[in-house]
């Protein structure tokens, strides 16, 4: 399809065309690439408008049922809803990736809303960079709410919450010395934290857990001037507190925008994808170079083996590289 026809249908808010659009930006093809980039270019005088919201947390806390009700809840509203799912197990060749977990059925199924998994096993980098497209893609579309969900597994929390606006960590009510594997510093990250399943017999745990990490939280110096992170006791099965989610995103995106933040925020964000994309090019080229190629295989195993430093094996094909 010629890619002016495709901008014309992601204006009119296609979402078949968004779909196309996507498969199209996460294609390693280079000439997909190409073409990629130039529709993203066409269509970013309509795009920024979203509010980019990240949510997190460990598997089983409860994100895909949050998201389909608070995803429900914000068509009520008359939200228009994009979800990106990143998801480290997925595998590559279409729709068949979230069928076996039968997650977001409803909002899946709803006219308003757009549901995207996509695999996020590849280098982080190349994730990162089609999402930040996506994302784009999507605002275009006509999406006012972009969720970019993963799945608590490291580098990924970081690298969400550095494309969104507002980073969202959703925990199952259990204690913080009780999650393991859950960094620190991914709290730290957050904008917002929901203890879920606050319901039946978990409500008391539930509410001890908001308790706790008030405490932690409160001894942290807030990231965000005129932001303190809020805790809250939610239930995405009976859809307590899910309202008090919507007014939370509204509130941070006044408070940010009054206080320059959130344009401060994306420019920073943009700051850092160019460097992460000239990294990325720069790599791309290097490995591409047939000067490095022929010298790369022989200079690796002298490191390995410990004859050469590797700062030295580096510096020895840097300059390979710059004299091709
Ligand atoms: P994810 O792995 O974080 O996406 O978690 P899921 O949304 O798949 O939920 C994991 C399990 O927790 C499922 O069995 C859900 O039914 C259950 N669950 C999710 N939210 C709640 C809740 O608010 N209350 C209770 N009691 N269970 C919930």
């Amino acid at each position: 399809m010629p890619a002016d026809e495709l901008v014309g249908l992601l204006r009119a808010g296609d979402r078949r065309a968004l779909a196309r659009a996507v498969t199209l930006v996460e294609s390693t093809r280079s000439d997909h690439r190409q073409e990629a980039e130039r529709l993203v270019e066409a269509l970013l005088p309509h795009t920024g408008g979203a509010t980019r919201l990240g949510i997190s947390g460990p598997p089983g806390a409860g994100k895909s049922t949050f998201i389909e009700r608070f995803g429900l809840d914000g068509l009520a509203r008359g939200r228009k809803i994009a979800v990106l799912a990143l998801d480290p197990a997925a595998k590559r060749g279409g729709g068949a990736i979230l069928g076996d977990k039968t997650r977001m059925t409803e909002l899946s199924r709803a006219p308003g809303a757009f549901i995207r998994p996509s695999p996020a096993d590849a280098a982080m980098g190349g994730v990162a960079r089609r999402t930040r497209e996506t994302i784009l893609l999507c605002e275009a579309t006509g999406f006012d709410t972009v969720i970019v969900e993963t799945v608590g597994a490291g580098q990924s929390e970081t690298s969400v919450a550095e494309m969104t606006d507002m980073f969202l960590l959703i925990l199952p009510p259990a204690a913080g010395d009780e999650l393991q594997g859950l960094k620190r510093g991914i709290i730290e990250l957050a904008d917002l934290v929901l203890i879920n399943k606050a319901d039946g017999e978990l409500l008391d745990h539930a509410n001890r857990a908001v308790a706790d990490y008030t405490n932690a939280l409160r001894l942290m110096r807030p990231r965000i001037a005129g932001w303190e992170t809020p805790i809250r006791a939610v239930s995405a099965l009976n859809g307590t507190g899910i309202d008090e989610v919507w007014d939370d995103v509204a509130h941070f995106r006044s408070v940010l925008e009054a206080n320059g933040e959130w344009h401060r925020r994306r420019a920073e964000q943009a700051r850092g994808a160019l460097l992460i994309e000239i990294g990325d090019g720069l790599l791309a080229q290097f490995r591409a170079a047939p000067a490095v190629a022929a010298r790369f295989a022989e200079i690796e195993r002298q490191v390995k083996k410990g004859a050469r430093t590797p700062a030295d094996g580096a510096r020895l094909l840097l300059q390979i590289f710059l004299d091709q």
